[in-house]
């Protein structure tokens, strides 16, 4: 058993001040892969930071009517604000089909968007994963490749994919993720903060080390607009994705006025589908029109062995998820 010390923050200062001076310290949000991580040996902190207590669980409509989530609302009560319900129906949706009701009273905000890769290589010490020992390999390039791979944004260094719900939904409304450290705070464009694989995967998050996540800001919602997350795995419950999409559509008449689309489950980062929204922008809403997006969506798709399947998957995804919000 490697030992380890915990220390509990009473403002974001002394947390912040607490993992400057230590060269191998994690914050402790819900535990929910935290934890995970330290008892399958994955990281070794020294200092364990507990910010439970640090005042960051409001949720709050800005004046601009963006929404301000402290990083410790957990999952649960950001999923039943009457405000995320009925404005942010997607990330509503997104978070309800996430993990179990026990799971989610416990993670917060913050702790989701720091989550790790599901891939099973990676959470195996005994595998070659290069997220987790620079230089070693990718077992799952030639391995097992298939539920928790990804087909976009690979590279020949790593392919698992981004596990979050939540992170596609907030993807798909465009957000801001705001974070404090040492040389003070700064705002990270939420699409800027998960980064590719490229040739450096054990690069994750555009945030530093000893930054500390203190909310996230969601853009305010689109007038008009309905939006709803849909996800497809495996078992229906308890179970990572393998292709979700996340829709907002507003409509003038049949006509697409405006429209955001992300993917989760098929990417090594939540997917926002630039080119697919491009393409239904102005178009009539029918089915031929989403199945050309989401052709235009998978396009730059690579599969591996045995995820080729998601390929179609997402697509469908998309399309019902156009279709069931341009229902009358
Ligand atoms: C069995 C199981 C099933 C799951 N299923 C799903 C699922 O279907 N969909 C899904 O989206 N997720 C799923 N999850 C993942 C779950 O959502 C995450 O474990 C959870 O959101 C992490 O939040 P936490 O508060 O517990 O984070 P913690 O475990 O406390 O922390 C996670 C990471 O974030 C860092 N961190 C935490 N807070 C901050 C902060 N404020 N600033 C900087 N760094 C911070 C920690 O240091 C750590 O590195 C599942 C998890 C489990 C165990």
């Amino acid at each position: 058993m490697r030992h380890f010390s915990y220390s509990r923050a009473e403002s974001i200062d002394q947390a912040v001040a607490t993992f400057s001076e230590n060269q191998h310290a994690s914050f402790l949000a819900g535990g929910t892969n935290l934890l995970d991580m330290v008892k399958l040996d994955l990281i070794r902190p020294e200092l364990i930071i507990d910010v439970n207590r640090l005042n960051l669980n409001q949720i709050e409509v800005l004046e601009d009517q963006r929404l301000k989530i402290g990083a410790m609302v957990t999952n649960s009560i950001l999923a039943n604000h009457a405000c995320i319900k009925d404005k942010y129906t997607v990330l509503s949706e997104a978070l309800l089909s996430g993990a179990s009701t026990q799971l989610r009273n416990k993670a917060t905000t913050g702790g989701n968007v720091m989550q790790r890769v599901r891939c099973p290589y990676f959470r195996d010490n005994t595998s070659m994963c290069n997220k987790r020992d620079p230089g070693s390999g990718c077992s799952a390039i030639d391995g097992f490749n298939r539920s928790v791979h990804a087909v976009l944004g690979t590279s020949d260094q790593c392919i698992a994919s981004h596990p979050s719900d939540m992170c596609v939904a907030m993807a798909a409304i465009g957000a801001s993720v705001t974070v404090t450290g040492p040389s003070g705070d700064r705002d990270i464009n939420f699409l800027d903060f998960h980064l590719l694989p490229g040739e450096t995967p054990w690069k994750e998050f555009a945030l530093k080390e000893d930054e500390l996540i203190t909310h996230i800001t969601l853009d305010a919602p689109i007038e008009g607009a309905r939006s709803t997350y849909l996800k497809l795995r495996d078992r229906s419950s308890y179970q990572f994705a393998l292709a979700s999409s996340a829709a907002i559509v507003a409509l003038n008449g049949n006509t697409i006025q405006e429209v955001r689309l992300a993917l989760g489950g098929v990417g090594t980062k939540p997917w926002r589908a630039w080119e697919a929204e491009k393409m239904l922008q102005g178009q009539p809403a029918n089915i031929e029109n989403f199945e050309k997006a989401a052709r235009i969506a998978m396009q730059e798709a690579k599969a591996y062995k045995h995820n080729a399947f998601k390929i179609p998957l997402a697509q469908q995804a998309i399309v019902r998820t156009l279709l069931n919000l341009t229902a009358n």
